[in-house]
């Protein structure tokens, strides 16, 4: 019988370079053998952005269909937009032997770790709290009051942190790619801190 493949959950303050690590990492690694869950999402496309491979963009009629037909092993509403993962995937691609990343907010990180306690979650963090505002305001594509609001959530979320296994933080890109690596092929990575971490992040 085929080994199933592992759950990674992974959830960052927006800003803080996950995209660019998830994608890093699944190159090395390859492709084929690290699945990427992609998400539902009544978001509008960033530059850059490819339906299908970073999201599926679909209307708000759409989501809520999805919605109503159980669709979802879990969605939830950020910034005025909806996310939603699908779980009939995830399943078949684990039990097909692929490690599987998704990139959920922390609300989806504890649903998914629900449905499949055997989850390992990783949170992702800039180095400190004026390196994630100066990231969000340098990225250009979002106005003055979503960097404000993204800001805000990111101290709400970084409260939650405690109930991940690691913490990687992207001060150094290359260190925090093989820190990634290391959990997704061995499982093993470094720990979550607990209010030291919350210190240091607020300086
Ligand atoms: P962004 O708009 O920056 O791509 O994502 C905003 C937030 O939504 C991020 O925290 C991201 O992790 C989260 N997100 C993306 N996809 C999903 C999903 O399927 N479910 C949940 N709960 N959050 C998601």
């Amino acid at each position: 019988m085929k080994e199933k493949g592992r759950l990674i959950v992974i959830s960052a303050p927006s800003g803080s370079g996950k995209s660019s690590l998830i994608n890093a990492v699944r190159k090395e690694l390859g492709e084929d053998k690290v699945a990427y869950s992609v998400s539902h999402t009544t978001r509008p496309p960033r530059p850059g952005e490819i339906e299908g491979k970073d999201y599926h963009f679909v209307s708000q009629e759409e989501f809520d269909r999805m919605v109503a037909e159980g669709e979802f092993l879990e969605w939830n509403s950020a910034f005025g937009s909806s996310y939603g993962t699908s779980g009939t995937l995830i399943a078949k691609m684990l039990e097909n032997g692929l490690h599987v990343v998704c990139d959920v907010d922390v609300l989806g990180a504890s649903n998914i770790k629900k449905r499949f306690p055997e989850a390992v979650m990783v949170f992702i963090a800039p180095p400190d709290f004026a390196i994630l505002k100066e990231r969000l305001m340098a990225r250009n594509t979002d106005s003055p009051e979503s960097v404000r609001r993204r800001l805000e959530r990111a101290e709400e979320e970084i409260a939650q942190s405690p109930m991940f296994h690691f913490l990687v933080i992207n001060d150094d890109f290359h260190k925090a790619k093989k820190e990634l690596v290391e959990i997704i092929t061995t499982g093993k990575g470094p720990p979550m801190k607990g209010a030291d971490f919350r210190r240091e992040f607020f300086g």
